[in-house]
Parts: C-alpha cells; sequence; structure tokens
C-alpha cells in the first residue's frame, strides 16, 4: 500500500508524547485531569434536543430521512440571516449570502479546495486552529504563517507580509475571538484587514465560533459589519461552542456570495448536506436560545476566575479574558519549552494543560487550559497546580 505524500505534509501530531503519557498514567490507576480539549462539557438546551426529536418524527415531513443537501430546511438560512441582523445589523440575503456548513471544520477543510491552486498562498494566523494550514497544504498551496505576538493584541501585521507574497496570497485566515489566545478584535483591526485583502485580491475568511463565548457585559463585533466587508470577506460561524451542539455538526458560512457559490460546488461533490432535524434544532437553537447562552457564559466566566485568580496568586499576570472558553498563560521560568512544561505538570500533578507549540512555532512559551470541565474537576485541577508549583 502506498500512501498519498499529501499526508506527509501534516505537520507532526505534538500532542502525541503527552498522549502516551496520559494512557500510561492511567493504566497505573492515576487519576488523570485533563484541561486540554475545548469541548463543551454540559449537555444542548432540553428544547433544541426536543426539536431535534420532533422533527425526526414528523409523519407531515416526507423529506425527513433524506439527504439534507437536496432537501434543505429552508428556515435555517433564514434564521441566520434573522440572528445576524438582530445581533451586528448585518443584512444577509438567505438565498446567496448564507452557506449551511457541517461545523466549521467543513468550512474550514474545503475553502482551500475552491480558493487555492497548487503553489498558491494562504495567510495563516499562528498560533491557530491548525486546519487553517493543513486544508491548504491538501489543496496544493501553501501557508504563510502570521505570527500573532502578544505586544500586539496578538493581531497579525499586515506591514510585516513581504509583497511577493501578498501579490500571491489567495486566501487570508482570521479568528476572533480567537483560538488559543483568547485575544479579542475591534472594528478597527477588522477595518484595516479588509483595506489590505481589497488592495491585494485577497479573501478573508474569519473563523469566529466564539463570538458568543463573551464575558463582563463585552460583545463580539463581525467583521461584516466594516462597510463593504462583504466584497471580499466570508465569516464562518457555528452552534457547537455557544449551544454545546460539537457532536451535532451544524455551523455556517456567510458574506460574500460569490465565494459561497464556489464552496458550496466542492461541498455539493463531498456531502450531502445536514440531517433536516439537526436543522430544524438549529433553527430553535438560533431563535430562542440566547438566554441559556447567556448561562453557559456565566459558568465559563466563574471558571475562568477561578483559573486567573489560581494562576496569577502563583505568580502569574494574566489578564481575564473578556471571550472563548480558554486561558492562555505563558510558560514559567525554568521550563525549556511548552512541551517539557506541560510533561512534567503532568508527572507532578496528574493534570493536562496543551502546550502552545501544538498551535504552531508561534505558540512556543504559552499553554492553554479550557474551561470546558465540570467545576469540581477544575477546582480540584487547580488545587492540584497549586500545590505542584507552590
Ligand atoms: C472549535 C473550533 C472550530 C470547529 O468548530 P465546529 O463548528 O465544531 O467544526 C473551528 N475553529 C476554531 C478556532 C475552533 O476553536
Amino acid at each position: 500500500m502506498q500512501r498519498a505524500k499529501r499526508l506527509d505534509k501534516i505537520p507532526p501530531y505534538l500532542f502525541a508524547e503527552i498522549g502516551r503519557k496520559i494512557a500510561k498514567a492511567r493504566a497505573e490507576g492515576k487519576d488523570v485531569i485533563s484541561l486540554g480539549i475545548g469541548d463543551p462539557d454540559q449537555p444542548t438546551p432540553d428544547p433544541v434536543i426536543g426539536e431535534l426529536i420532533r422533527a425526526i418524527r414528523d409523519p407531515e415531513d416526507a423529506n425527513r430521512h433524506r439527504y439534507g443537501g437536496d432537501v434543505p430546511v429552508r428556515e435555517f438560512p433564514i434564521a441566520v440571516a434573522e440572528w445576524y441582523q438582530k445581533r451586528f445589523g448585518v443584512e444577509l440575503d438567505p438565498g446567496k449570502e448564507v452557506l449551511a456548513l457541517m461545523g466549521s471544520k467543513d468550512g474550514i477543510a474545503h475553502i482551500p479546495w475552491a480558493f487555492i491552486d497548487p503553489g498558491d498562498i494562504a495567510l495563516v494566523p499562528q498560533p491557530g486552529y491548525p486546519v487553517y494550514n493543513v486544508g491548504t497544504l491538501f489543496a496544493g498551496g501553501e501557508s504563510h504563517f502570521m505570527p500573532l505576538y502578544q505586544q500586539n493584541g496578538y493581531q497579525p501585521d499586515f506591514d510585516a507580509i513581504p509583497a511577493k507574497v501578498a501579490a500571491s496570497a489567495k486566501l487570508m485566515w482570521l479568528c476572533y475571538p480567537n483560538n488559543p489566545t483568547t485575544a479579542v478584535a475591534h472594528l478597527e483591526f477588522f477595518r484595516r484587514a479588509v483595506e489590505f485583502a481589497r488592495k491585494h485580491d485577497i479573501l478573508i475568511c474569519h473563523d469566529s465560533p466564539y463570538s458568543e463565548n463573551t464575558f463582563d457585559g463585552y460583545q463580539s463585533p463581525s467583521l461584516l459589519q466594516v462597510e463593504g466587508a462583504k466584497d471580499v470577506t466570508i465569516e464562518l460561524n457555528s452552534l457547537s461552542k455557544p449551544y454545546n451542539m460539537t457532536g451535532w455538526r451544524i455551523a455556517y458560512a456567510v458574506g460574500n456570495a460569490e465565494a459561497l457559490s464556489a464552496l458550496n460546488l466542492v461541498k455539493e461533490n463531498t456531502d450531502s448536506g445536514i440531517l433536516r432535524a439537526i436543522q430544524f434544532a438549529g433553527v430553535k437553537a438560533l431563535r430562542e436560545q440566547d438566554t441559556f447562552v447567556q448561562q453557559m457564559n456565566a459558568i465559563y466566566q466563574r471558571r475562568r476566575d477561578l483559573v486567573v485568580d489560581t494562576l496569577n496568586g502563583l505568580g502569574w499576570n494574566i489578564e481575564k479574558p473578556r471571550a472563548t472558553f480558554y486561558v492562555w498563560a505563558p510558560v514559567p521560568d525554568g521550563y525549556a519549552n511548552s512541551g517539557s512544561f506541560a510533561s512534567e505538570l503532568l508527572d507532578k500533578s496528574g493534570v493536562v494543560v496543551t502546550p502552545g507549540r501544538g498551535y504552531g512555532e508561534a505558540g512556543e512559551g504559552y499553554f492553554r487550559i479550557s474551561l470546558t470541565y465540570p467545576d469540581e474537576r477544575l477546582r480540584e485541577a487547580m488545587q492540584r497546580i497549586a500545590d505542584a508549583l507552590r
């Protein structure tokens, strides 16, 4: 058997060593607490589950078992457009400017197939979600990494992008509120991004799954609020993170109609759409679950305070993030790198954190803690970290 060379392009999996350690510790009967993965611990809201069950059993809907791509739920793009209008004041044509996705990851992985030919460049923030880069490599393109530095508010410096790179770039990935750094962006930054994209004829893909996971009254803007942004932008958002629906696989892209139609052409030849009952449930979430999101945010905010206050009590100096459900912190002095810190912490405390290096070289020197773990487990983990590092 001969594997495609394409697979050799995937960067080595940096969590492999930690994964082995976790398995070994667990095999020895140790109680390992992983704070590594960003996947909500709380259940999907009950009315959304109820809507799924209603729709999958609905005898009136003769299409309920059919390909969701061939017989899409008309209300889903309408509910997305209404939500954008209400939340951001952005007008969208549900027929042309909204495209349902089987999770944002579906969009992120397939967008390069629509816009990147071999040799083309995608501008990719680093540290960042690994699929921006891997999707580009699969399509035969190359990533030009835009490092995100703390001193720049974890925003890329467009002036640092070489002219030749800008000229052959077709796509630019952005992500705010940012995973993993938790940084937020203001409209002024988005304006500069749009200006840059116009100048170099680049499509901006703004991946914004944490737009609703915000704290202390902060409201995250949409990049489409920038005047003229729709000419050069699509924005991805997902039901996964605000409504605890990661396993359901429902998300959407909105914005430039031509770009969405190109993406749809790839998707029509890749998948066959989302089960109708899931689309109905998505409508329910978008239309009726604002209060639920607020309740979730209160939970994450409390956990955020616990984690940041504990670390700051141990000598860190971390600002409380205003969004996402992560805490991003520098590796303390005395450790060679983020991998050895995570590994030693696991040995000393049985707690797993994510080494920043896993999000690319520019993530080195940091680690990430996810807040998607039950309060008691998180409290226990922070107590163990305090005991191990004090
Ligand atoms: C979770 C996450 C995604 C994937 O979300 P799905 O909609 O569940 O596929 C995409 N981008 C970032 C930055 C994420 O953190």
